[in-house]
């Protein structure tokens, strides 16, 4: 199958036109075609010679994603369903924010790491994405904003649909180059973040790529207990590890690190476990910040319910009692299947459903019992 051109940073794109003996302004041009016409095919890039566009044709395809589902939510929130070449099915979310238009992206079709509140890992990994295929849902919602002539521009990307980016390390760190390069898109790494369920060991390699990128690390729990029952990826890098890990990353990176929690109604939202939370992040309060999210309910894991107000109030005073930085974060599209791979899942259980319909009704037809 042929690699999306999207998955190349300029270096490689620069690489491959010097390969096929073609000057390097080549590249440049290929490049603005790209990001910053971007156009549909490469038949559109009109300055280049018809043996090149040939040859591009030839090792690539330029859009690897056909858009399945697009929902609109009454707060502007737009969600998309986007198959693979190979049938897969992955999702995207557009949030619209006062400081403009931010893309949620996905990483792996399904996910390994099994977190119990998680729609997205109710179903193991079953491949990475490329990084042409992560490019690829940040050019697909821009262009659905060009084709409305909106002239408004994707300006934030967040690493948060499905998928542990951090397990698919170099295509996430080649995705964060391409998007960021200041001829293309040009988004700028400060409002970028990718989020972790906390794979110590790469949070250190992350620091060290000389990326301006935010870290967001996904804690939902203040102590190894609690936190290894609900997130089992706590057993292989249990706090003490991860929070190293942290450090790490902040002197190396001299940046802070944003602290992920949701609130799960009676299991994490005590006051006690908020003073827990103060204290374990109290060596690193002024370079971190902790975002209270409430849990977006998904049918398979009701064992979770939605802290009440009252318990986000309380748990909230006492970190700012603490001295914390935290907010309660504000959701968006819960109309739409807005949570982490809830429209993915929802979609695959009608098709199974569907099929399983069909299968029903042909037995029928040919006189078989179920
Ligand atoms: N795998 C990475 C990034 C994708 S998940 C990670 O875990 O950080 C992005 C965020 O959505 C994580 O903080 C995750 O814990 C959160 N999340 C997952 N399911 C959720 C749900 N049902 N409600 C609210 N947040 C959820
Ligand atoms: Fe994977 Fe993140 Fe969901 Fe955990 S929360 S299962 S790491 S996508």
């Amino acid at each position: 199958m042929k690699a999306s051109i999207y998955g190349l940073t300029r270096q490689q794109v620069t690489d491959w036109v010097l390969e096929n003996n073609q000057k390097s302004f080549r590249a440049t041009q290929i490049w603005e075609w790209l990001y910053r016409n971007r156009v549909a095919s490469f038949e559109e890039m009109t300055n280049l010679p018809k043996s090149l566009i040939d040859k591009l044709n030839e090792d690539f395809v330029l859009n690897p994603l056909k858009q399945r589902i697009v929902q609109e939510s009454k707060d502007g929130t737009v969600k998309y369903l986007f198959e693979l070449p190979d049938g897969m099915l992955i999702e995207t979310v557009l949030m619209r924010q006062h400081y403009g238009l931010s893309v949620c992206v996905t990483t792996q079709v399904g996910c390994n790491i099994g977190c119990t509140f998680c729609a997205s890992g109710l179903i193991p990994k079953q491949r990475d994405l490329t990084s042409g295929e992560i490019v690829a849902q940040i050019m697909l919602v821009q262009k659905y904003f060009d084709e409305r002539q909106q002239n408004e521009r994707v300006s934030h990307i967040v690493v948060m649909g499905i998928g542990e980016p951090l397990d698919n390390y170099d295509n996430v760190m080649t995705f964060l180059r391409v998007v960021n390069d200041d001829k293309g898109l040009a988004i700028g790494a400060r409002h970028i973040t990718v989020s972790t369920s906390g794979l110590a060991p790469k949070i250190r390699d992350f620091a060290r790529e000389g990326v301006q990128v935010n870290l967001a690390v996904s804690l939902h729990a203040p102590n190894n207990d609690l936190r290894s029952s609900i997130m089992r990826i706590n057993r292989k890098f249990p706090i003490e590890v991860l929070f190293e890990a942290i450090e790490d990353y902040i002197q190396t990176t001299n940046r802070r690190v944003t602290f992920e929690y949701i609130m799960l109604n009676e299991v994490n939202d005590g006051v006690e476990q908020a003073q827990e939370l103060a204290d374990l992040t109290k060596k690193i309060r002024k370079l971190s910040y902790i975002n209270l999210i409430p849990y977006n309910p998904v049918s398979e894991h009701d064992q979770y319910s939605r802290s009440t107000p009252e318990r986000v109030a309380a748990f909230y005073d006492r970190l700012k009692k603490n001295g914390v930085n935290c907010v309660v974060r504000q959701e968006h599209g819960t109309d739409i299947d807005a949570a982490c791979g809830q429209l993915r899942s929802n979609t695959l259980k009608k098709d199974r459903e569907t099929a399983r319909a069909r299968i029903a009704a042909a037995k029928a037809k040919a006189g078989i019992k179920a």
